[in-house]
């Protein structure tokens, strides 16, 4: 049995959701001369940075500390020497501070402690461990995973979902993991598991990646409490809500999060880097991320956090012809980069290459009222009238109608014929319903 949800759609089906160039490419490690590590990576304020300019760090070395109840602190990923403390405009709006370090060549790495094997640790010291590791969302939020796994006392947690849909175009970076190192996805599963004290743990994969399925099911067989599932492939199947909707039947409430339908969900990077804290006591440092599009060798790269994207597509044998547009992340929900002196963050789970004539964005015209948004939309959500109030200003008109239940997934705007920029008038007008309390 396929799981899904309602709506939704299937972009670039005909190539295989534009993952075919670096689908089943082997993970290979990058390390780079230099890095630039943002401070400000996670949900929660920007970390405080400990070091100064002619300081020598090692791999894992604490250089940033965290600041208030979100807070986690930030490691060196390279060893070396800390070669600038400084800000530098990076794929966000602001300039982010960044601590830049120039490798020495050693790849030094500081003394870890590990905590144990998963199943035998104390369960009480797994939550802090993984703060101390600097552990953030690696789907693409970056929310902080210590206080994902610390709901609320009268929030009861009764089933873990580990994300392995990776429905966003062209990536392939989480199916490699689970390919290559499906063991520490399992274990990090079981350590979530034990702190938050819930029995059931559910991975689960799109139908687009059964060799993955399998390999997941063999690594898990024999844990307690941990299956797989196999969902149809349809973007957005990786949102929280809709993934919870196919796995549990429940429904997020309008306006609550995971934790009020007894579900929290993790990505498969996320529970393989916990099972490295908890196991190894190392701190997270690197990340899977697929470089693909327009570049000669598509790849899935185990990074160092803070690599340029120039390193990253050179590692990936360079352009393949002049680019027109480079996402961070995917084509549907990733963000246009400025240049490729911008770093990989914890966030970041793709670089994308298009050329121009992919990049070229159609000039809108009035709205048909075809209807295909409303079929599109995996909350059923009426974007064009969502549009219409938002064109006229009526920001109470919107949240009326449930514009804050918008994931942002941008399903409306690609099957618009009229090339009407939905999505991101609704993250506009979000924003500022945010901003002045509408
Ligand atoms: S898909 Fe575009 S043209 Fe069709 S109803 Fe929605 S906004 Fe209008
Ligand atoms: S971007 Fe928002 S309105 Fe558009 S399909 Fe996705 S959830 Fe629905």
């Amino acid at each position: 049995m396929r799981l899904s949800f309602k709506g939704g759609i299937h972009p670039l089906k005909e190539l295989h959701e534009g993952k075919d160039k670096s689908m089943h490419k082997p993970i290979k490690e990058l390390v780079p001369e230099k890095v630039a590590i943002q401070v400000d990576m996670h949900v929660g304020a920007p970390s405080q940075p400990i070091v100064k300019k002619g300081d020598q760090v090692k791999v894992g070395q604490v250089i940033a500390t965290a600041v208030g109840n979100l807070g986690i602190p930030v490691h060196a990923s390279i060893s070396g020497a800390v070669t600038a403390v400084t800000n530098r405009q990076m794929l966000g709006k602001k300039a982010s501070a960044i601590i830049e370090i120039t490798s020495d060549g050693q790849d030094e790495w500081v003394e870890l402690h590990p905590l144990g094997d998963v199943e035998t640790v104390p369960a009480d010291k797994i939550i802090q461990q993984v703060k101390d590791a600097g552990i953030c969302g690696l789907g693409g939020a970056c929310f902080p995973t210590h206080v994902k796994m610390s709901p609320a006392d009268d929030k009861k947690i009764d089933t873990i979902i580990i994300n392995g849909s990776e429905c966003e175009t062209f990536l392939t970076a989480d199916h490699q993991l689970m390919l290559e190192e499906p063991e520490r996805i399992v274990n990090g599963t079981r350590a979530i598991m034990r702190a938050m004290n819930v029995k059931t743990g559910v991975i689960a994969i799109e139908d687009n990646k059964m060799d993955a399925v399998k390999t997941m099911t063999d690594a898990a067989s024999g844990r307690e409490g941990v299956s797989v599932v196999v969902l149809k492939t349809k973007y957005p199947q990786g949102s929280e809500k809709n993934l919870i909707k196919a796995v549990t039947k429940r429904e997020v409430p309008s306006g609550g999060l995971p934790c009020d339908c007894g579900v929290a969900v993790f990505n498969v990077g996320t529970a393989a880097a916990v099972a490295d804290a908890i196991m190894e006591g190392k701190p997270l440092v690197k990340r899977i991320t697929t470089v693909t599009g327009c570049v000669k060798e598509p790849s899935n790269l185990k990074v160092r956090i803070g690599t340029s994207f120039q390193d990253a597509i050179d590692f990936a044998g360079g352009f393949t012809e002049e680019p027109g547009k480079i996402f961070a992340g995917g084509s549907m929900t990733g963000i246009a980069a400025p240049n490729t002196d911008v770093c990989i963050s914890k966030a970041n789970n793709g670089i994308v290459v298009l050329n121009k004539k992919d990049s070229v964005v159609k000039s809108p015209t009035g709205c048909i009222r075809c209807g295909r948004c409303i079929d599109a939309c995996p909350i059923m959500l009426n974007p064009q009238k969502l549009k219409e109030l938002c064109d006229a200003g009526d920001l109470a008109g919107a949240k009326k109608r449930y514009i804050m239940e918008c994931c942002a997934c941008g399903a409306c705007s690609y099957v618009c014929p009229a090339k009407l920029e939905l999505s991101a008038s609704f993250k506009e007008a979000k924003d500022k319903i945010t901003a002045r309390g509408v």
